[in-house]
């Protein structure tokens, strides 16, 4: 890079070499989205601003239909703004998705039945013309990194559901984008799983210095997970807080139960019921 800065600021915890990035990861100014339907018009999102950080892990949480989706998607390039800019990465998202700058995690994992594990891993590398023994290496990395190595041969419906969701984010991860966007991703499995799918990907985040942008339900995943908290409120969804995490970046699951953790929970209920969250 010929116009890096003399002094980098310093990378996220393990960092990989390489990853210079000291634009911000995304940033929305006034951005809004209008839906046109059959019924008329449906204002999914209104005046958001917010910007990014390289190797953040933000969480977005409000009510069902506030907008979290479409915040997403709007990363991705798979719905223009209707008012206001997006910059993901310095670039447009159309240039950021052609650049493939980011993976996307969905809530169902959405893996081919008729692949093996190794080879939904490794669905985007065909696609973008990897040869195979970059492929495999790169299976290997990923999967090791989910802790799935020992499944590579296996097909999908031989896997649990967090197992099966462990693949897709190693799908996602596979070309090594610097943003994964997930959307509820653990949304429908068992909170014993959830917990412990939690504490993987916290792990995964550490080791990676990805920033992740991370959908939930949960008041409690999104204080254990991110760095910083978005607190949205129903249609049209707006930001009604945004909350940076006090919380060490050493997150065992009994942190839990730490005064520091259930002080920010409180504070995103809080924050959820002034925007009527609740209602
Ligand atoms: P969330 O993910 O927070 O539950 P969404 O972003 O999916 O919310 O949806 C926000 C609002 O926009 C909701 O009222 C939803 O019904 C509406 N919406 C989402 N997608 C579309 C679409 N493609 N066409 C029309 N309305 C939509
Ligand atoms: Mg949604």
């Amino acid at each position: 890079m010929t116009d890096a800065p003399d002094v980098a600021p310093p990378a996220p915890a393990g960092a990989e070499a390489g990853s210079t990035a000291t634009r911000p990861a995304v940033e929305a100014r006034g951005l809004g989205l209008t839906y046109r339907t059959a019924s008329g018009p449906v204002e999914a999102l209104k005046g958001v601003d917010l910007v990014i950080e390289a190797g953040a892990f933000v969480a977005f949480i409000g009510p069902s239909g506030c907008g979290k989706t479409t915040f997403l998607r709007l990363v991705a390039d798979l719905e223009e703004p209707t008012t206001g800019t997006l910059r993901v990465e310095g670039l447009s998202p159309r240039e950021a998705r052609l650049a493939r700058r980011y993976g996307y995690v969905f809530q169902a994992p959405a893996l081919q039945p008729w692949r093996t594990v190794e080879r939904n891993v490794t669905l985007p590398l065909e696609i973008m013309g990897f040869p195979p023994e970059e492929r495999a290496a790169r299976a290997r990395r990923w999967l090791a990194l989910v802790e799935l190595e020992a499944f590579a041969r296996h097909y999908p419906w031989q896997l649990s559901g967090g197992m099966q969701q462990r693949v897709s984010i190693a799908r996602a991860l596979s070309f090594d984008p610097p943003i994964l966007l997930m959307d509820e991703p653990f949304g429908a499995l068992d909170e014993i799983t959830r917990d412990r799918l939690n504490l993987e990907l916290h792990g995964l985040w550490r080791r990676t210095g990805k920033t992740i942008l991370f959908v939930t339900h949960s008041i409690a995943e999104a204080v254990h997970l991110a760095t910083r908290i978005v607190v949205m409120s129903p249609r049209p969804g707006r930001i009604l807080e945004v909350i940076d995490s006090p919380l060490p970046a050493d997150r065992p699951l009994d942190i839990r139960d730490s005064p520091e953790f259930l002080e920010v929970a409180h504070r995103v209920r809080e924050g959820l019921r002034a925007g009527h969250s609740y209602d």
